[in-house]
Formats: C-alpha cells, sequence, structure tokens
C-alpha cells in the first residue's frame, strides 16, 4: 500500500506546482490566480524504490470569514483524513498570514504528522526564511523552491520518515 501524502495550503502557495515536481507530471493546474485548482487530484511519484501517492487539493476558495472553513471543511479535511502524512506549504516570499495561522489550527489538531514546507524560497537562506513559521506550532520547518525544485528531495525524504 503506497503511503498518501497530501498538500495543503492557502491558494496560491505553490501546491499545484509542487504536485507536478513531485509526480513528474504538468497535469495540476497552476496559476497566478487562487483557487483555479478546485477539486482534489491525485498523482504518483517515487524517491529512490519508495513509491507514494500526492493529493493536491484546492485549499481555499477565495472567499471571506468563516466561509474559509467551510470549505477547508468540505475539500481539504477529507484530503487530510485520507492522508499518511500532510505537507502544508507556506509562502516565504509573503510571509506568514491569517489564513496560514487557520489551516494550522487544524493542522494541530490531525493525528497525521505534518511537514511545514516555506515555498518560493530560491537562493534564500533557510534559517532566515523559516524562522517566522516556527510560531504555526508544527515543528520544524523546511525551505523549498517547487518551480526550481530546491529542497523537494530532502522534503520528501523527510515527510516518508515521518511513518
Ligand atoms: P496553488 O494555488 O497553491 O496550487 O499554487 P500554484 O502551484 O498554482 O502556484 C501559484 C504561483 O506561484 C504560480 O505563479 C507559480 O509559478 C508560483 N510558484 C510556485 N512555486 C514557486 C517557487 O518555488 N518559486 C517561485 N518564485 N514561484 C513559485
Ligand atoms: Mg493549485
Amino acid at each position: 500500500m503506497k503511503p498518501t501524502i497530501a498538500l495543503v495550503g492557502r491558494p496560491n502557495v505553490g501546491k499545484s506546482t509542487l504536485f507536478n515536481r513531485l509526480t513528474k507530471t504538468r497535469d495540476a493546474l497552476v496559476a497566478d490566480y487562487p483557487g483555479l485548482t478546485r477539486d482534489r487530484h491525485y498523482g504518483h511519484g517515487r524517491v529512490g524504490d519508495r513509491p507514494y501517492l500526492v493529493v493536491d487539493t484546492g485549499g481555499f476558495e477565495p472567499v471571506v470569514d468563516d466561509g474559509i472553513m467551510h470549505e477547508m471543511a468540505r475539500q481539504t479535511l477529507q484530503a487530510i483524513d485520507e492522508a499518511d502524512a500532510i505537507i502544508f506549504i507556506v509562502d516565504g516570499r509573503s510571509g506568514l498570514t491569517p489564513q496560514d495561522k487557520i489551516i494550522a489550527q487544524r493542522l494541530r489538531q490531525t493525528q497525521r504528522p505534518v511537514y511545514v514546507a516555506v515555498n518560493k524560497v530560491e537562493g534564500m537562506t533557510r534559517s532566515v526564511v523559516t524562522a517566522e513559521f516556527f510560531e504555526l506550532g508544527l515543528g520544524d520547518p523546511g525551505a523549498i523552491s517547487a518551480s526550481h525544485g530546491e529542497g523537494v528531495r530532502e522534503m520528501i525524504n523527510e515527510v516518508l520518515e515521518l511513518f
């Protein structure tokens, strides 16, 4: 049975870009505007001889206030429940946002292991870009660039060690 890894995060943080890199496809829709990936999307990846299944989530529709939680309940919570581990993607360029904190609050309640991936930090220093994300309370964040591939292999190795 392949382990399933769910990619979770607010819109536009790079979930679909990371999905494409992990599955070596261009299946997921990548866009400059939030909310494009409406449905959960599955793909196969492999590191060495270890196969895994990746789930891209639409994350959150660009709706306000309590709608955010509703959308999380409907889409992302199901992906979280089905996953063996979760990669929680945040944007190292825009920094920590209120939406990230709402997602983190929910993720701290799951029994599943969660890896915080600080994305879009190509060429930047890990310790600097990850510092502010410790307060999410989800452990030691990793630094990645989904589009450039930096830190991705290290991340997936760490994630596969989580279960
Ligand atoms: P999603 O909404 O979370 O699925 O995000 P997407 O994968 O659609 O990406 C949103 C935007 O961020 C697109 O313009 C991507 O090209 C860009 N992006 C994704 N990963 C990176 C990265 O590692 N570095 C930079 N600079 N941009 C990225
Ligand atoms: Mg997407």
